[in-house]
């Protein structure tokens, strides 16, 4: 472990940095690719990011909030999370002059089974588009390898909860290491590749993975996928080899079921999710959610994730809602 890890270790225990600690780990790699040459920069029309630990905000006053027995409880957890996120941004600097791009089926479905071996869910292709990379950064890479990692339903059912907490860490570790296999896999083929953070990042994943193909974004924010629902979270690998020709997303019924079922805006604690997208004052891009208001709510009650459990699509399976729908489509058609 790094010092710089290790310092943000200490402060997370001793409450006296919260998570920023941590973060300034991922802000120097952030740096680092800044520094790289031949980048791709944000597009005119990219947005800020909105950061997941403001001051007073979020992941600090949560874990800020937190006795310490469950912060000691907490420790292997943010150990691992913490050497997964670290070992993702030591690939920044470890710059490689890849020998290849061609690749061909054989590639695809390979890189498809190593991370569905590792322990992702969906997997997918796709060229990010230069306004989903956040204001004032740049990839090395516009193609990427897109992929969710599923959190356990028994867990996620009790949020807002400290398992249910506990669990989103834990998904996170296992991004950053399925990131590092794909990462390694590509380099050891002689292909250019750079992990993405499990935690923060400088592309929407969100919208990487709808392009991907692997979901749709629901009212709630998040990707709706058929494996999971929206009990999953997404990281990428950024790489210079080629990838499949985008096909049309199959799920975008998805948004006509949510304009029926509005559950999540009903359920909502702090009432943060709109039926209607509304342009969020700090970023200016259009969302469902206020942003501040999740973000409040979250940090005062154990990271929150309502939304996650209540979404039909994390309790009843894809293709039961889908057929259902379908059907009462068809019927209001016939009528
Ligand atoms: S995490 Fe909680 S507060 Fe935030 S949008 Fe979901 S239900 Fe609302
Ligand atoms: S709870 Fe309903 S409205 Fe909200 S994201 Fe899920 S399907 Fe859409």
């Amino acid at each position: 472990m790094k010092f710089k890890e290790l310092l943000g270790l200490v402060r997370f225990l001793s409450n006296s940095g919260g998570i920023k600690g941590f973060i300034g780990v991922i802000e120097h790699a952030e740096q680092e690719i800044m520094s790289m040459s031949d980048l791709v920069p944000a597009g005119d029309q990219a947005v800020m990011r909105l950061d997941t630990a403001p001051p007073g905000a979020g992941v600090n006053v949560m874990i800020g909030g937190m006795p310490l027995r469950q912060k000691m409880s907490l420790l292997p957890t943010f150990l691992k999370v913490t050497s997964s996120v670290g070992r993702c941004g030591q690939y920044m600097y470890d710059k490689q002059s890849p020998s290849r791009s061609d690749a061909d089926h054989s590639v695809w479905t390979a890189i498809d089974q190593l991370a569905r071996e590792n322990g992702a869910v969906e997997v997918g292709f796709v060229r990010i588009d230069e306004h989903d990379i956040f204001e004032g950064f740049a990839i090395p890479y516009r193609n990427a390898i897109v992929f969710t990692v599923d959190m356990e339903k028994e867990a996620i059912d009790t949020a807002p909860s400290f398992d249910a907490m506990v669990e989103v860490l834990q998904t996170y570790a296992s991004l950053g290491q399925v990131a590092l296999k794909l990462t390694d896999f590509l380099r050891d083929q002689g292909y250019g590749a750079y992990p993405g953070f499990p935690i923060r990042g400088v592309v929407d994943y969100v919208r990487a993975a709808e392009q991907a193909g692997i979901g749709a974004i629901g009212y709630h924010g998040m990707l709706i996928s058929p494996t999971d629902g929206t009990r999953q979270r997404i990281n990428l690998v950024l790489t210079n080899m080629e990838i499949p020709e985008p096909t049309p997303n199959p799920h975008e019924w998805i948004l006509d079921f949510c304009a029926m079922c509005n559950k999540c805006v009903r359920e909502c604690p702090p009432e943060a999710i709109f039926t209607t997208a509304e342009v969020n004052p700090v970023n200016g891009r259009k969302s469902t959610i206020h942003y501040d208001r999740c973000v409040e709510y979250y940090g005062q009650n154990q990271g929150c994730a309502v939304c996650v459990r209540v979404c039909p699509f994390s309790q009843a399976g894809y293709d039961k809602i889908m057929s259902g729908f379908l059907r009462r489509q068809a019927s209001r058609q016939a009528a």
